[in-house]
């Protein structure tokens, strides 16, 4: 999420002649795009502005300017404390606000420092430029598009209801046309994001109700799209629609992130999850019934305050029995003003670490378990970038896995046949099965 709002702010930017560079040293304006989901974020900016105060010092002492702006969920908590700590900060705005940084920067400019934290009332969508072709072509043949944002679900743990605040679901038009953009930028590949992406919700051309399944069988009607993935889910929100979706869809990659944080049904109720660990169960088995071959990704949560051992033990059973392909894995970090601080029992660091050692080893050995059951099989590959060595391509598994295979660089963007071949650290080796489809 937030490297595709970084992508939009600095699309906003462009229009007033900025362009990236990977040089801090050349920038006249540094943005820090900042998380708050765990504890230490806002700690962590404060460090880095002390160091981008001392450079933008030093670049003052050669006459040359560079601005400082805090974006993102710190930006959003902290407001204007961060100006009262960091004084060589000029910009401080909110993820809802993104379209008016260009404005913001400019008044910065004329030396009146902003912060702009509101909750927009305009569409914060439609007033977001969209990258030009050029500019699209050069990011890559996968491609994030944001439907939705915000979050009503207000889990006991989480900020982002705050921080992000209420669900808007962006409107189909608005999605279908970027969706179409990408697509003829030479796009293949579409993340629909969301906090609670399958929480969107929106009207079909005739007016008719959709959801997110119906989204999908739409976005998988544009030519040259091949897949199309969406992140992240609430169990609660996987309909019927989007199940079947699953089932039909060639286009929708078989990964599924959905998250359960715990396997025990008093930490989940805690949590305020709204489903058990039974219910997640039977919708895990329901979407393996028309998608066998989909592989599952999870977040957890170790230490939410109660957590006993027997609830643990009820988690790494869950674990046990759902198989994920892929996961992460948490200690429960206080946020303050979210009801979970206020619990009484907070659990020990060392229990909460000593947990999550042995749940990540758990997940470890079910991830490399995964990636080896993959040796063998005959899979499409979607050429994404160079590889680490010269005459290799690293392309994309049906399961989001890195794949390392011989192949030109003019192949980039093609779905080739490969066979897996073996597994690395952190990604896949392949041969080619056959010629280009
Ligand atoms: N909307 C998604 C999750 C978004 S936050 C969902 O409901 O599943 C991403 C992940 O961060 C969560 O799934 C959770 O595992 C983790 N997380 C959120 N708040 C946390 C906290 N206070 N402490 C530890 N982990 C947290
Ligand atoms: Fe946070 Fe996800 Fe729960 Fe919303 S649904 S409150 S984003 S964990």
């Amino acid at each position: 999420m937030n490297v595709y709002d970084s992508t939009r702010m600095s699309d906003a930017l462009a229009r007033d002649g900025y362009e990236p560079t990977e040089d801090m040293e050349e920038a006249d304006l540094v943005l820090l795009n900042t998380c708050h989901i765990r504890e230490k974020a806002a700690e962590k900016v404060y460090s880095a502005l002390g160091r981008l105060r001392e450079m933008k010092k030093k670049k003052a002492a050669d006459g040359r300017e560079m601005m400082i702006g805090v974006a993102g969920c710190v930006a959003q908590a902290e407001g204007e404390e961060i100006l009262r700590r960091a004084p060589a900060v000029d910009v401080v705005i909110g993820p809802q606000t993104y379209h008016r940084l260009p404005e913001a920067l400019r008044q910065a400019k004329l030396g009146r420092r902003v912060v702009d934290t509101e909750y927009a009332i305009e569409d914060k969508f439609e007033h977001l430029p969209i990258a030009d072709s050029r500019k699209i072509r050069a990011r890559g043949v996968t491609a994030f598009l944001t439907v939705q944002e915000g979050c009503d679900k207000f889990c006991t743990f989480c900020v982002v209801p705050y921080t992000r605040g209420s669900e808007v679901s962006r409107p189909v038009s608005q999605i279908v046309e970027e969706a179409e953009k990408l697509a003829d930028s030479g796009v293949r590949e579409i993340t629909l994001l969301g906090q609670n992406v399958n929480a969107w919700h929106g009207a079909g051309p005739g007016g008719e109700a959709w959801s997110l399944g119906d989204l999908l069988y739409r976005l998988a009607e544009i030519p040259g799209l091949a897949r199309l993935r969406y992140t992240t889910s609430h169990p609660r929100d996987m309909d019927d629609r989007l199940i079947g979706a699953h089932g039909d869809l060639r286009a929708l990659m078989p990964y599924l992130h959905l998250p359960v944080q715990s396997g025990s049904d008093r930490i989940l109720k805690a949590m305020n999850r709204r489903h058990t660990a039974a219910e997640y169960l039977t919708l895990i088995e329901r979407i393996r019934t028309v998608r066998p071959d989909i592989a599952l990704s999870g977040d957890f949560i170790t230490g939410f305050p109660g957590e006993t051992d027997q609830d643990f033990e009820d988690t790494l059973r869950l674990v046990e029995e759902v198989r994920y392909a892929q996961a992460f894995s948490f200690k429960y970090s206080t946020r303050p003003g979210t009801p979970g601080a206020e619990l009484k029992d907070q659990v020990p660091e060392e229990i909460k670490a000593e947990r999550l050692d042995r749940l990540q080893a758990l997940l470890l050995k079910q991830q490399q378990e995964f990636a080896e059951s993959c040796i063998g099989k005959e899979i499409d590959l979607l050429l994404e970038k160079p590889g680490r060595m010269l005459g290799q391509l690293i392309g994309r598994s049906p399961w989001l896995q890195s794949v390392n295979v011989d192949a030109k660089a003019s192949q980039i963007g093609d779905i080739i046949k490969v066979r897996i071949t073996g597994t690395g650290t952190n990604s896949l080796f392949a041969e080619r099965a056959e010629a280009a489809v």
